[in-house]
């Protein structure tokens, strides 16, 4: 019996240091594809905030490190805003300056997760760790819903042949974020 256990765990252990390996593998082989395109911010902010009759523009922004609920609810509320999918090149959202912006074809839960990961960025947290931590506990849900759809979304409109490097490029992301 403990023999058995034995050799399953050893195939596990394998197994798994095969697949990190092809991983790792595939992630080094074609960094060309897929790539993550980024948002230009000038012309991010450019579009959606100028000429916007409320105060934001003017408004300082002076937000708590350590905010609590309803403050980060306020950040936000004031400073994220929804754009179309094409603008976001192939990321959920990004940080720019004081303003934060999103996609707004992001499934509801994960919206919610991705503006307040913005919105920590906003008030100074860099660490891509630290901001899914802390979104994350507030959005378990749309952490989850988030990482789904952004797997399925660089598989959407690819070709078969293109998946080994798509996997490889995940891995990637993986390993920022994890
Ligand atoms: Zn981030």
């Amino acid at each position: 019996m403990k023999k058995r256990i034995f050799i399953i765990l050893l195939i596990l252990f394998f197994g798994a240091a095969f697949l990190i390996l092809s991983l790792e593998l595939l992630s080094r082989k074609c960094p060309h594809i897929a790539r993550k395109e980024r948002p230009d911010c000038g012309y991010l902010i450019k579009k959606y905030t100028t000429g916007r009759s409320d105060s934001l523009r003017n408004e300082n922004f002076m937000p708590s490190p350590e905010p609590n609920d309803f403050e980060l609810d306020d950040v936000v509320r004031k400073r994220i805003i929804e754009v179309e999918e094409k603008d976001m090149g192939s990321l959920n959202g990004i940080a720019c300056g004081s303003y934060g912006f999103v996609s707004v074809e992001l499934p509801y839960f994960a919206k919610k997760y991705v503006k307040d990961h913005e919105a920590f960025h906003l008030i100074g947290y860099d660490n891509e760790k630290t901001v899914n931590y802390k979104a994350g506990s507030r959005h378990p849900i749309g952490l989850i819903q988030t990482i789904f759809y952004s797997v399925f979304s660089n598989f959407k409109g690819r070709k078969m042949t293109e998946y080994p490097c798509i996997i490889g490029n995940l891995w990637n992301t993986f390993k920022i974020y994890f």
